[in-house]
């Protein structure tokens, strides 16, 4: 299926990040799971080899890559097995970076994006509160203009990088009920009134999950992002991309638990024979391939088509909701294979279990998939792009 998707050079860019990681980032793992953090050398490295800008024109120092350089990215980064390491630099280049690139003005192309592909900056996306992620539009923190500036007041949770960036695109209420009184803002961590703290969790164990408070902020009028009031078409454009990633990062994990399984298997015995030649695991194993297989194939044609230009709102939210799943599932049956050291942290099982859980959470949780989903093919209701 490859060759439909990826040329000699998506290949060779694959395989000297694959070396990449393997030599910086690999080693460094379980130190960084235990530390509850990403270091911000690990950041500078990515920058300085081009890894956070993939996608930016090269006038702000990006790569300006097609989107297959993304899949391979995620690809790569997935057999790290670690998915607190892959949303840490994911937060930051295909959250926060995404949206100064696609809304931001040139003085905060310059002040945000530039620095940030080089990783001398750290950014997050702050959109979830302690009221309710699920229904953005009712988000409740303020943001009142006074002058030169707008005061902010509120607070955001559970936000990928919420302790350790150096800034905030935050989503607030500039205006009045529901959607169209949401804006994007983008807040620095010094400005007086920003106060984060850490969240313990799960899984994601290398990377920094933050409650973040606003308390009487100063935000100068200039970091509003885009225009006033469209906020939240805005965050929805981006919703594509993340579910696509979510759900490749699904499948990848999905495919990992496998690979990992699948020497398992070969090597263990029981009986006097290793347990690959037992039936009951063969069939499973066969299934599960199947399953990610085919949830490839839908994940790679989805991409081509995001590339072509489609929006492709219902068919990203079916990817992620099918593919996170499948992860789950995956991920637990190859644990299972794998007796009791599946449950052992010595082997790899136990983290890519649990952080795979995240999955149908983040990004929209199944149900609000399902939501918009029954919406698009029972309503007839129809999104478009917002720039
Ligand atoms: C580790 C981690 C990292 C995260 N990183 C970020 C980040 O970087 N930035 C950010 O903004 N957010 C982030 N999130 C937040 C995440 O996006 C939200 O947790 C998610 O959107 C769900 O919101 P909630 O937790 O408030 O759940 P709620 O919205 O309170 O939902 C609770 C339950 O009710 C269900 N539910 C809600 N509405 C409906 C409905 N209409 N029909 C049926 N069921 C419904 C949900 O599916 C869920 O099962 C992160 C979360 C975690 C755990």
């Amino acid at each position: 299926m490859n060759q439909y998707y990826f040329t000699e050079e998506h290949e060779l860019f694959r395989q000297s990040f694959r070396t990449f990681l393997e030599k910086e980032v690999v080693p460094n793992i379980p130190k960084w799971e235990e530390e509850r953090r990403t270091p911000r050398s690990i950041y500078k490295r990515f920058g300085e080899m081009g890894y956070l800008g993939l996608d930016v024109p090269e006038a702000y120092g990006g790569m300006d890559l097609d989107t297959f350089y993304a899949v391979v990215f995620t690809e790569e980064m997935i057999r790290v097995n670690s998915s607190g390491f892959n949303t840490s630099i994911g937060a930051h280049s295909g959250l926060a970076l995404k949206h100064v690139n696609a809304e931001g003005n040139e003085a905060q192309k310059q002040k945000y994006l530039v620095p940030g592909v080089k990783g001398e900056l750290i950014g997050c996306l702050a959109i979830t509160e302690p009221s309710g992620g699920s229904d953005v539009a009712q988000l409740k923190t303020k943001a009142v203009k006074k002058g030169e500036y707008y005061i902010v007041n509120g607070a955001k949770t559970f936000i990928s990088n919420g302790v350790y960036s150096d800034f905030i695109v935050a989503a607030v209420r500039t205006g009045g009920e529901g959607a169209s009184g949401v804006s994007l803002i983008i807040i620095d961590r010094d400005m007086p009134g920003v106060s984060a703290n850490k969240l313990k969790k799960l899984g994601w164990h290398a990377s920094d999950t933050g409650e973040i408070h606003f308390d009487d902020v100063k935000v100068p009028v200039e970091n509003l992002l885009g225009e006033e009031g469209r906020g939240f078409p805005y965050i929805m454009q981006h919703f594509i991309s993340e579910r696509l990633s979510m759900a490749l990062i699904g499948i990848c994990q999905a495919q990992l638990a496998l690979d990992y399984a699948l020497k398992y298997t070969a090597e263990r015995e029981a009986f006097g024979r290793p347990i690959n030649k037992f039936q009951a695991l063969r069939h499973r194993l066969a299934q599960l391939s199947a399953e990610t297989m085919m949830n490839r194939a839908f994940v790679y044609s989805l991409y081509k088509r995001y590339e072509d230009g489609d929006y492709i709102v219902k068919e990203a939210a079916m990817a992620k909701l099918v593919g996170t799943q499948l992860s789950d599932k995956v991920c637990y049956e190859c644990m299972r294979m794998f007796g009791g050291y599946g449950y052992m942290e010595d082997y790899p099982m136990a983290r890519l279990l649990r952080d795979s859980q995240l999955g149908t959470i983040g990004g929209g949780t199944s149900e609000i998939l399902c939501e918009i989903i029954s919406k698009m093919m029972i309503d007839a209701k129809s999104y478009k792009a917002a720039v």
